[in-house]
């Protein structure tokens, strides 16, 4: 079992895509996310325009080249700019992000994209590298071999629904879905530069300084610049393509699109919810980036490193800012001449580090975790810190990663009565975490 594990491991560290799930196991799996996802998404049922979108994206999945799945097409009512691809096939795209298709190539490029990723199984590959980071026993148990899986997950805290972590995918499988996503379009007579398209689209509307950044690049992300694999594969694919005028259908749903109405009461309680990390930090060279409430101040610390934390969150003292509430994070310099640190090692050097600035520090008993950060291994610490002032204690979280020559670290800090309250909001700053 033990030998089976550390295969698992060293798959994970190659780079190489490990799933544990099977193909059934995908329609299960996503049957079960698509219904929860729903119960909070007003859905778009009107086959004057839905009737259109649908016939697009089966134009798109009836290649012979990808696996068996029932793919279904669904759009959100929401201004959002997303779209989600649960495992076995069900596909949802939300209005925010269809009206920036000027064309039924754009619409194409969004759809197989999504398709792409539910195909290539994206989905269960990232549940099976979370689950090897935070629970290697429950692999080596043979979770998903057995009826009680979908329980286990449960436990696991793995949330299946429109927040669950893994429909963010990691760089490669941005890539292998974008190879693939090029070529349904082209089999289906769609111009795979839409692809292209779309994407500089979506990145101007990053990087436009009013409008928040879209969830969708959260869950996909990408570079600046198209991949230059991508990029080939259009060119190869676009020769001798002759570049079609939008269709008279296009315009037809397009207009449709834009006469229905957004929904109201219930669902639209349901569909504004905030997205508690709506702002975007971004290092000044773009080493990583990560997601804060919309309110929250940023403060620079340095070359590497910012406090962000509500107005009240942050005070001044003698030893420079105190934070009683909010995140600060950094890169910590660990270039050791002749070894690397692992990260276990790396973070205890950080932790004494903060506990020479902090001599209230009290780091609880075994209370280290692995978790998943930007794909990659890291852990969090949690650790008790007494405050001088009152009697009440601080809860602190240190969540550490590697990254090159350092070690990418975020301090969260909140009053112990008050932990519940932020915790969501912690965890969803972790899963917004991109290291570059
Ligand atoms: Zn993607």
């Amino acid at each position: 079992m033990a030998k089976l594990l550390l295969g698992a491991l060293l798959l994970l560290t190659n780079g190489g895509s490990v799933n544990f799930f099977s193909l059934k196991q995908d329609v299960e799996l996503g049957s079960e996310s698509a219904k929860e996802a729903e119960q909070s998404l007003a859905l778009v049922r009107d086959l004057n325009i839905d009737g259109y979108f649908r016939g697009i994206g089966q134009r798109l999945s009836q290649n012979r080249t990808l696996p068996a799945l029932k793919y279904r097409f669904q759009i959100v009512n929401s201004k959002e700019v997303n779209s989600l691809g649960f495992p076995g096939g069900a596909v949802y795209i939300y209005r925010g992000m269809l009206q920036m298709a000027s064309n039924d190539d754009e619409l194409a490029a969004m759809l197989a994209h999504e398709i792409a990723h539910t195909a290539s199984r994206h989905g269960t590959a990232q549940l099976s590298r979370q689950l090897i980071v935070q629970a290697p026993i429950a692999i080596a148990a043979g979770l998903t071999a057995t009826e009680a899986w979908k329980e286990q997950l449960g436990k696991l805290g793995i949330s299946l629904g429109i927040d669950a972590p893994f429909l963010r995918y990691s760089r490669d499988q941005e890539l292998e879905a974008g190879l693939l996503a090029v070529r349904l379009m082209a089999d289906a007579r769609f111009d795979p530069n839409a692809f292209r398209i779309l994407l500089e689209k979506i990145n101007e509307i990053q990087t436009g300084e009013t409008s928040r950044a879209p969830a969708f690049v959260f869950n996909h992300p990408q570079s600046d610049t198209i991949a230059p694999e991508i990029a080939e594969e259009i060119e190869r694919l676009t020769a001798g393509f002759r570049r079609a005028r939008a269709p008279a259908e296009f315009r037809t749903f397009r207009t449709n699109l834009q006469r229905l109405p957004y929904p109201i009461a219930k669902t639209a309680i349901a569909d504004t919810r905030p997205d508690p990390v709506s702002k975007i930090f971004t290092h000044p060279q773009d080493f990583y980036r990560l997601g804060y409430p919309d309110g929250w101040q940023v403060t620079r610390t340095g070359p590497n490193g910012a406090i962000i934390a509500p107005a009240d969150g942050v005070q001044a003292s003698r030893n420079g800012d105190d934070i009683t509430h909010g995140v600060m994070f950094d890169l910590f310099d660990i270039a050791v001449p002749e070894r690397s640190l692992t990260l276990e090692q790396a973070t205890n050097r950080l932790i004494v580090f903060l506990r020479q600035r902090n001599q209230s520090l009290r780091v609880v008993p075994g209370a280290q975790t692995q978790m998943l950060v930007s794909d990659e291994p890291g852990m969090r610490t949690v650790i008790i810190e007494k405050a001088n002032s009152s009697n009440s204690s601080e809860v602190v979280w240190v969540v550490t990663r590697l990254y090159y020559q350092s070690l990418f670290y975020m301090v969260f800090v909140a009053p112990e009565d008050e932990f519940a309250m932020y915790q969501p909001i912690f965890e969803q700053m972790i899963r917004s975490v991109r290291l570059r």
